[in-house]
């Protein structure tokens, strides 16, 4: 979605930063994926024994690892409401042979003032990859202006050591007429789900490429059996940015901003190989790279869900929309976005995070986002809308304490 704009009066409201904004969401991430475990009879492939619901003892650090001090106390330092801090996210698990992005970057994910480009991001991924079994980094393919669409595979060791066979079986479950019932049961047996996210695609909303590296660092590192669960019973594919070259030219204008306060901020024009927003509605007629290279990842990954990570709406949009749906999806999918949604929901509000919501826009009917080619092979393509900040900035939302006054107010910058 777009980016916010300013324009009315400046109240006294809810102080928003790039730790804000993001670090919830790490742990709706965290949340989603858990309650991707437990998912209804076409997604059974996980172990049925775990429960929909998680508790604090669950989900926080292991007693035998170490918590990395440095990055928790920057953690805690910059976000400015204690409500956006759970147990999954105040702070962060201490690797001895993994990087964090303070290690590789200089700071960590959230910090003012700070975004970071493509090849930074790629290069903290990179390390990652090569300290880690777990993490596997490969490109999806070029881009429109020869960079590459880098993409990371997180699980178990064991699990991305027979990723091949893995991928073999959801490329035979995706085509039902090949296989009868019984077949389709011992696959899914034997196979795992894929959850794919992605950010990235609106290069001026600029969180998700920010978070996913702390996203990938977590679900690498981490050693509770929250996390051990995700990486036994899945693959994680995470795409940080899907539009790397708007995201740099993006960047290149916030650095321009950052160094030249009295000027004005340049317009992001031309990005997204000239289609800009409408890199979501490709899938009508593929001119772009990008999408060339999604519609290759998803018939090569055949992915269980596709999850694309947006920014425009107060608090935490979880899509499900209110119908009436495209009658020529499956019926099982639309009622998983709302499985998918109403977990994601209690797991936040539970933890006392506000305004986590659902049954906004979205139906179906037009292919006019990038997961739809999800949708349209039966997977479940579902998306997030959040607080949008046009900059790694501390903004200021006015309606986010209070109800709202008529209409939705814009993020408004605080000066702090
Ligand atoms: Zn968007």
């Amino acid at each position: 979605m777009s980016q916010m704009n300013s324009g009315i009066s400046n109240k006294k409201g809810l102080f928003l930063g790039p730790s804000q904004i993001w670090r919830p969401l790490i742990l709706v991430m965290m949340v989603l994926l858990f309650s991707s475990l437990h998912p209804s009879p076409s997604l059974q492939a996980a172990n049925p024994s775990l429960s929909l619901s998680t508790s604090p003892n669950q989900t926080s650090s292991s007693p035998a690892q170490k918590i990395d001090e440095e990055y928790t106390k920057k953690i805690l330092e910059y976000t400015s409401e204690k409500f956006f801090l759970t147990e999954l996210v105040d702070h962060l698990p201490a690797s001895e042979t993994v990087p964090t992005p303070a290690d590789v970057l200089g700071e960590v994910i959230g910090a003012p003032n700070i975004l970071h480009y493509t090849d930074e991001i790629f290069k903290y991924l990179g390390a990652v990859a090569e300290a880690s079994p777990r993490v596997i980094i490969f490109s999806l393919g070029p881009t429109d202006e020869g960079k590459e669409m880098m993409t990371v595979a997180v699980s178990s060791e064991a699990n991305l050591q027979r990723l091949p066979r893995i991928k073999e079986i959801l490329s035979q479950l995706a085509d039902p007429r090949l296989i009868d019932e019984a077949t389709a049961e011992k696959l899914i047996a034997a196979g795992l789900p894929v959850y794919w996210l992605t950010g990235g695609l609106h290069s001026p909303e600029c969180g998700s490429p920010e978070m996913l590296m702390e996203l990938t660092y977590r679900l690498a590192v981490d050693e509770s059996q929250f996390y051990r669960d995700i990486r036994k019973n899945l693959i994680v594919l995470i795409t940080p940015v899907l539009e790397v070259d708007g995201r740099d030219r993006y960047v290149d204008t916030y650095l321009y901003k950052k160094a030249h306060k009295d000027k004005k901020t340049l317009p992001l024009v031309y990005w997204g190989n000239y289609v800009a927003h409408d890199n979501n509605r490709d899938f009508l007629g593929v001119a772009l790279k990008l999408t060339e290279n999604l519609l290759r990842a998803y018939f090569d990954w055949h992915p269980t869900i596709m999850h694309d990570l947006h920014e425009s709406v107060p608090y935490l949009y979880v899509s499900t929309g209110t119908g009436p749906y495209n009658a020529w999806l499956d019926p099982i999918m639309i009622d998983e976005w709302h499985e998918l949604a109403y977990v994601e929901i209690s797991e936040m509000t539970k933890r006392g995070v506000p305004g986590v919501w659902t049954h906004g826009f979205y139906n179906g009917w037009a292919p006019s986002y990038a997961f739809y080619i999800a949708m349209a092979h039966n997977s479940v393509g579902r998306f997030y809308e959040t607080f949008g900040a046009p900059a790694p900035t501390l903004w200021c939302a006015q309606w986010a304490l209070r109800p709202p006054e008529p209409g939705i107010g814009p993020i408004l910058p605080c000066g702090r």
